[in-house]
């Protein structure tokens, strides 16, 4: 606990706010990739806190957000199959779909089961042989070894009941496809430090280099986000660009190189939907030819899924940075943790629940 407190110092945070202050002399917009440092973020009021010339902006990293709907729907579909037990962490099964959640598939009669961890859902498939296991497999970097895993132990120990439905991506993809969309503001991130725990930062050199920008891996707590913001600013008003790492107590250039290694066996790059966005190409991953048994996509024929998003939903430009939450129309009317029309509003980690929780209906 002592150690976390280091970095929720009001002392220290104080300090590199003063430095933001004196340092940010012209107008930059930085996004923070992930969700949770969106929430640690607003929870903590650092965003009001800066000087008027830093404007944060969230990104796409919230993996509930960007789950397309089309998966959620494949996995609704699968779930009420006969003989098909479908497992997933908590929060995927509160995503509604165009009707219903997984939650209420369960409570229709469907077996639908919270997991901790894929290994979980592995052990379900070891406990029920009679049954089909399909755990949903969502997230991004820091979900995708764990899953790769799963897969990996049911081949060697072959376990022929159990398969993923794989919705992964990755953020590199993403933070391109950001910078090359039509009117783009971003001009520095801050890239999610447990991404980067697992990855490293060698591939976000190609895109600092590429779109001429500063990229910084950075922490959750305040001193760790004041820490990063203050890096991006430096690197930006003295016209630097690359990666610099701000979280070398958990950040490494290389990485895990053996979660990196799980998962390219099982898993290889493809084109990704995500929610809210589109297709972003590379930005994925699926399960690669010798693990292809594993797929619940292709075990399973649910046939044709095309559903609608709600056409007041605006969370494809809250996640690429063009608006705030608060700017959406929808915001806390028809649009509500409980009543939730978009991506961004469905998980606890999406920026418009962030806005909503902390009560930032103000326009930016
Ligand atoms: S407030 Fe709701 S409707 Fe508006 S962008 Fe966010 S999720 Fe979509």
């Amino acid at each position: 606990m002592k150690f976390i407190d280091e970095y929720r110092d009001p002392e220290r945070a104080r300090a590199l706010l003063d430095r933001i202050r004196r340092k940010a002399v012209h107008e930059w917009t930085i996004m923070e990739i992930c969700g949770g440092q969106t929430h640690s973020i607003i929870r903590n009021g650092i965003d009001q806190l800066l000087p008027p010339t830093v404007r944060l902006v969230h990104g796409p990293g919230c993996p509930v957000c960007v789950t397309p709907l089309e998966t959620i729907e494949r996995a609704l579909a699968i779930a009420s199959k006969p003989g098909v037990i479908l497992a997933s962490f908590g929060d995927m099964l509160r995503v509604p779909g165009s009707s219903k959640d997984l939650f209420m598939a369960r409570s229709e009669g469907a077996d639908v089961r919270i997991v901790f961890s894929p290994l979980e859902a592995l052990q379900i498939a070891r406990d029920n042989p009679q049954k089909e296991v399909v755990f949903l497999a969502v997230g991004f970097e820091t979900t995708a070894p764990a899953n790769a895993m799963a897969v990996w132990q049911a081949a060697r120990e072959g376990i022929g009941n159990f398969s993923e439905l794989v919705s992964q991506v990755m953020v590199p993809p993403a933070m391109s496809a950001i910078l090359s969309s039509p009117g783009n503001q971003v001009q520095g991130f801050l890239a999610a430090g447990h991404v980067c725990a697992i990855m490293g930062w060698e591939e976000y050199e190609p895109v600092a280099e590429r779109f001429h920008v500063p990229i910084v891996p950075a922490g959750f707590e305040p001193v760790d986000l004041l820490a990063g913001i203050l890096q991006v600013v430096e690197m930006l008003e003295e016209g630097r660009t690359g990666v610099v790492n701000a979280y070398g107590r958990v950040v490494s250039r290389e990485g895990n190189p053996q979660a990196r290694k799980i998962m390219n066996e099982v898993y290889e790059v493809a084109d990704r939907p995500w929610r809210g966005i589109g297709v972003i190409p590379a930005s994925g991953l699926v399960l690669c030819e010798a693990y292809a048994r594993f797929d619940a996509e292709k075990r399973f024929d649910v046939g044709h899924i095309a559903p609608q998003e709600s056409p007041l939903c605006r969370s494809g430009e809250v996640l690429q940075g063009h608006l705030k939450p608060s700017d959406c129309e929808a915001f806390g009317r028809e649009c509500t943790p409980l009543t939730p029309l978009g991506a961004t509003m469905v998980s606890s980690e999406g920026a418009c629940a962030a806005y909503y929780k902390y009560h930032r209906n103000t326009t930016f």
